[in-house]
Formats: structure tokens, C-alpha cells, sequence
């Protein structure tokens, strides 16, 4: 049996950025420090940053004083106007990226472009773009939603930094049916597109793959659809544990992939439950970065 990591694995630029940022604040500053929303889609790191004393709060209004970091996803202008009433101290780890989405979102609501937005309605990050938008934002989730669409003569097309590019790719193309001057803006970011090709590379030459992360990770649930459309024996497993041998019956081949919120230290616990339950040597295409 062949163990092979996908290339590109491991968290992304934005996250570990925005958990320095977090480590950082909390040795700068005094007082509670907590997260607006997890910083990322793992429950162990979670509570590693609790303990040192880095809390994760759903709500501002529960906080009374202290710091606020804002998580890599960014968050829509109303928020900070919440953080100043309130007097919050703001951190801000917005993930640059986003930023430059963000930026762009509200340059085209200034020019008062109606702007489709591919991307997941309840996703932070989508929030927070719609916020920028000044009400000119439209969220759109498949391609099938753009026939409901009334045909415009001007229109923007963005996507989620993280949006699968097959589905942006296929979303673009429905609206230049709908619209006489269309503005296509490939926003995914570098990191989440070559995570997609890698992973898509691996399902064709594995026999099983296992993408490992958090359920609630949006990225990671997409890498999986990525995946099954290629290899259906494709798992989505939030840790080691949820490996069976059921699993890996007549698999040669073996794949693991992870999202952008996936610590190296989840990817190397299912390879050596893989490698425990099978005791084979295994070959790494790629190691976390
Ligand atoms: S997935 Fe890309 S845009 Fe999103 S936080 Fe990571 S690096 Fe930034």
C-alpha cells in the first residue's frame, strides 16, 4: 500500500498569518483578547488558543472590554462600526487577499454595477463581502440560479476566495447569456486553486482519498465535491479516528488531502493511523508546508 499526500496541503498563507496575529495580540495586550468567530475549522487548535488565553466569541454584544481579532475571512464595515460603539480594541487579520475582494466589491458598487458573487451565503466571508456591496451584491450558488436572472446590460462576476473554479468557471459563462457587458473577476485565490488541481490530480491516480478537515470548512467541503466528481471513494474525515478499515479494502493507493484550515499535525495523524492499521511504508508526494 501506497500512502501519497496531495501537494499544496496544510494551512494556507491567510490562516497562519491570522494566527501569528492572534499569538502576537495576546502577548501585546492586556485584558481579555478574544476571536470574532473560530480563527480556523479545527477544534484542538481552538482549544490550544483558549488556553493561552485566546478566547472565540460568536457575538461582539457579549463582550464588555478587551481586544477583538478579526478572523482571516474579514468581516463587513458594519462590524468595525459595532467594535468602535462598543469601544472593542480591533485587530484586524483579515486575510489581504480577502481585502483586495473587499476593496474591489466596493469600487464596483461605486460604479454602480449589479456584482454576482459566487459563493456561500452563510460563509463569513461572503457576509462580509455583501456588506461592501451597498445593497448591489447578489450571492449566486450554481449556474442553475442564473436562469432566474433578468438580462442586464452591465454586470460584475466575483467569486469566494476559496469557490471551486469549475462552478465560477460555469456560473461566468450562464451570465454572459444574461448580460450584454460582463465583467468576469477570477478571485479565487493562487493558494486555493492550486489545492483544487492538486487534489483533482491525485483522485485520478489513487485508489482512495481522504480529504481531512473540518466539516464546517467550507474549503474543505469543496475539496471533497472536487474529489467525488473524480474518484468516488472519496472520504471526508475531520480526524485519524474516522479511518476504517471498511475504507481501504482493495486500495492500493491511498490519498489524503487537506483544506486550508487543516493543520499539518491532522494530515500526519492519518498517515500513521493508515500506516498502524497496515504497517506499510508509505511515499510522500508532497509534505505540509
Ligand atoms: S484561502 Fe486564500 S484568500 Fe482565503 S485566507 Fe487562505 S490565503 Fe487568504
Amino acid at each position: 500500500m501506497e500512502i501519497i499526500i496531495a501537494k499544496n496541503t496544510g494551512l494556507c498563507y491567510g490562516v497562519k498569518r491570522a494566527l501569528k496575529i492572534a499569538q502576537e495580540t495576546r502577548r501585546k495586550r492586556e485584558g481579555r483578547v478574544a476571536t470574532l468567530g473560530d480563527l480556523i475549522h479545527n477544534p484542538q487548535v481552538i482549544e490550544d488558543l483558549r488556553s493561552r488565553g485566546i478566547d472565540s466569541v460568536e457575538d461582539m454584544d457579549i463582550l464588555r472590554d478587551g481586544t477583538v481579532i478579526i478572523r482571516s475571512h474579514g468581516v463587513s464595515p458594519d462590524v468595525y462600526a459595532g467594535l468602535r460603539k462598543r469601544k472593542l480594541e480591533a485587530v484586524d487579520a483579515t486575510c489581504p487577499i480577502v481585502k483586495r475582494i473587499q476593496e474591489l466589491v466596493a469600487r464596483l458598487a461605486e460604479e454602480g454595477l449589479e456584482i454576482v458573487i459566487v459563493g456561500d451565503e452563510e460563509h463569513p466571508e461572503i457576509k462580509g463581502l455583501i456588506g461592501y456591496s451597498r445593497g448591489r451584491g447578489r450571492i449566486v450558488v450554481s449556474e442553475k440560479q442564473v436562469e432566474t436572472l433578468p438580462h442586464k446590460k452591465k454586470r460584475a462576476v466575483l467569486a469566494q476566495s476559496t469557490q471551486d473554479l469549475y462552478l465560477f468557471e460555469r456560473v461566468a459563462a450562464a451570465l454572459i447569456e444574461k448580460t450584454a457587458e460582463l465583467q468576469v473577476f477570477n478571485t479565487i485565490c493562487h493558494s486555493t486553486q492550486t489545492r483544487q488541481r492538486a487534489t483533482s490530480e491525485l483522485a485520478a491516480k489513487v485508489d482512495v482519498l481522504f480529504i481531512v478537515g473540518g466539516k464546517t470548512s467550507s474549503n474543505t467541503r469543496k475539496l471533497y465535491q472536487i474529489s467525488r466528481r473524480i474518484l468516488p471513494r472519496t472520504y471526508f474525515i475531520e480526524n485519524a479516528d474516522q479511518i476504517k478499515s471498511r475504507m481501504l479494502q482493495r486500495a492500493n493507493t491511498i490519498g489524503i488531502s487537506g483544506g486550508a484550515s487543516t493543520p499539518p499535525e491532522a494530515i500526519e495523524a492519518a498517515v500513521r493511523k493508515i500506516r498502524r492499521n497496515f504497517e506499510q511504508p508509505h511515499h510522500e508526494e508532497s509534505r505540509a508546508q
